[in-house]
């Protein structure tokens, strides 16, 4: 097949914040110094900011030393902390905690719809001369030998068989001297990097699942920049996770759980977790006589420093949640994605600068990131994630002893389980669950308010190795928890009539959360990129 050949100097795979913060400061830089090189930016959404979804209370750091002191003025920005609750709930009760532990200290961080925010980021590097391609999805990493040379972008115009059809394009073969992997959680190219050059770091990544939704609420209810965290129901003392409520404005919050996927619990659903969630006394008379504007559903990676892939090697970078830059101990990590798209340009820019992309020179990220302060937040919450495997409140004592000894006590790396491996075989059963359609509401309803949409007449992009194992071993040793841990029932077990079901599948309701990618006991699930450049439609939420 012949495939047209697009070469560039920098490919950025995701426009995401932390790869869009790498592109505008390294064109900023060439143009400054009067170099020519083409950067190119390519996106899987259609529009920038549609398959990006965050909470968000964004700590202002990146933001400053990336586009000073008056960022604010003309990024888009809902609101400024100016007051914050942690709470601790049980099922009919709400105790507030009489302090604001450390790390959940938001005061003067700032409300944000990150969808909004990069959709504002591409055209700031537009103005430095970078290309940006939406709806080009990067479907598979080009190599020359062990070298990373680019991208293939997916084929279009494919049956759902696989033949071309009457509108079949080739995807195209970007040929870039350096490719930056930005893709987000569970990047579906970084995976086969991590796993092709041995990148994983010495604890394996572990992830959360977050399912936020947008309400629009009677005023006086909250206030812009008034925020609550809460702890406890319905999550048990084996999971970790919490929720988050912001007032993104007087009457419009921005709420949502984010529940660890290393419970062990075949059965846990985050999707009706959250739904439960809302059901309390105190975030029901929030949302009372409201209205649910938007919502969506993605993954966390909550690992810390040892769960950090190696974020480089010969002839790419890895950048943002792809490289597990989230510190998890503050919920936050969009200032480190920045952080660590600018030091991915600092490096480039300096091997553009030396005509030397060369493995030796790319390797210096690694260095750079040592150096700077993602390392300095990273190293103190090191072992915060890992104290959580022993349940939640012995989680709690740890974590509390390394933040104020600043990580000196507890030194030595926490092994972990990787989600998966910590299912526990044998022990689900599937809770009943309702929903009213007003407060509470089923997941194809979310898949709605996600405005998530794919062509039907295309491949599937969610590959199941083995359709055996979901309808045996699968089913009888976890009762097949991919229709539980979906968010978008994707996944169903469709009755032949007799004793035996069959795997159904509806990918097109996918919202791009990844959780089916991590959380399949047998790895038996890959997600890759729906060749249309469908999913969910973020913006604004
Ligand atoms: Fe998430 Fe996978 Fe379901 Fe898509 S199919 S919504 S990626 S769990």
């Amino acid at each position: 097949m012949e495939r047209e050949i697009l070469p560039v100097d920098v490919l950025f795979v995701g426009a995401g914040p932390a790869n869009l913060a790498a592109a505008y400061r390294l064109g900023k830089r060439l143009k400054d110094e009067g170099r020519e090189a083409e950067i190119l930016v390519i996106e899987k959404a259609q529009t920038v900011g549609d398959h990006i979804l965050s909470g968000a209370v964004m700590d202002p750091r990146g933001m400053i030393e990336l586009f000073g002191d008056d960022w604010a003025d003309s990024c888009p920005v809902d609101a400024t902390v100016t007051d914050e609750s942690v709470f601790f709930l049980t099922e009919a009760s709400a105790f507030r905690f009489p302090f604001i532990p450390p790390t959940l200290k938001n005061h003067s961080n700032v409300i944000v719809s990150m969808s909004k925010v990069v959709a504002w980021m591409k055209e700031k590097a537009e103005e430095q001369g970078v290309m940006i391609c939406e709806g080009m999805p990067g479907a598979e990493v080009l190599y020359d030998g062990e070298r990373v040379i680019g991208v293939r972008t997916a084929d279009r115009g494919l049956g759902k068989d696989g033949s071309e059809g009457a509108g079949f394009e080739p995807g195209t073969d970007i040929h870039a001297n350096v490719t930056v992997f930005g893709e987000g959680s569970r990047g579906s190219l970084t995976e086969t990097l991590i796993n092709r050059f041995s990148l994983q770091g010495e604890n394996p990544q572990v992830y959360g699942t977050g399912i936020k939704e947008v309400w629009d609420v009677p005023a006086g209810r909250i206030k812009a920049g008034e925020i609550w965290h809460t702890a406890g129901w319905p999550l048990n003392n084996n999971h970790y996770g919490g929720s988050w409520i912001y007032g993104v404005s007087d009457t419009r919050v921005s709420i949502g759980l984010v529940s660890a996927l290393d419970s062990g619990d075949a059965s846990f659903d985050p999707y009706f977790a959250m739904q439960s969630w809302k059901t309390h006394p105190k975030i029901a008379s929030l949302l009372e006589s409201g209205t649910l504007v938007k919502s969506g559903a993605k993954t966390i990676p909550e690992g810390g420093h040892w769960a950090r892939p190696r974020p480089c090697g010969d002839g790419f970078l890895i950048v943002g949640d792809s490289g597990g830059f989230l510190n998890i101990a503050r919920l936050k990590g969009i200032h480190l994605a920045l952080k660590s798209g600018m030091l991915a340009a600092d490096v480039i820019g300096d091997a553009i600068a030396g005509d030397d992309t060369s493995s030796a020179a790319l390797s210096f990220f690694d260095r750079l990131v040592a150096g700077s302060w993602i390392h300095d937040e990273l190293w103190k919450a090191r072992n915060y994630r890992a104290a959580f495997q022993s349940g939640f409140w012995m989680g709690g004592i740890l974590s509390n002893i390394m933040q104020f000894t600043g990580g000196r006590l507890l030194r030595n790396r926490i092994p972990m389980e990787s989600d998966a491996e910590s299912m526990q075989k044998d022990r689900w059963q599937a809770a009943p669950l309702s929903v009213d359609g007003k407060l509470t509401f089923d997941k194809v309803t979310g898949v709605y308010n996600a405005g998530a949409i794919h062509e039907e007449n295309q491949p599937s992009h969610l590959l199941i190795a083995d359709l055996d194992l979901c309808r045996g071993k699968c089913a009888e040793e976890y009762g097949n928890p991919c229709q539980n841990f979906c968010p978008a029932e994707v996944y169903e077990m469709v009755s032949n009539g007799d004793d035996s079901s069959n795997l159904h599948l509806n990918p097109s309701n996918c919202v791009h959360c990844k959780t089916c990618d991590i959380l399949d006991p047998y790895g038996a699930i890959t997600w890759t990129v729906p060749s249309d450049a469908g999913g969910p439609k973020y913006m604004g939420l």
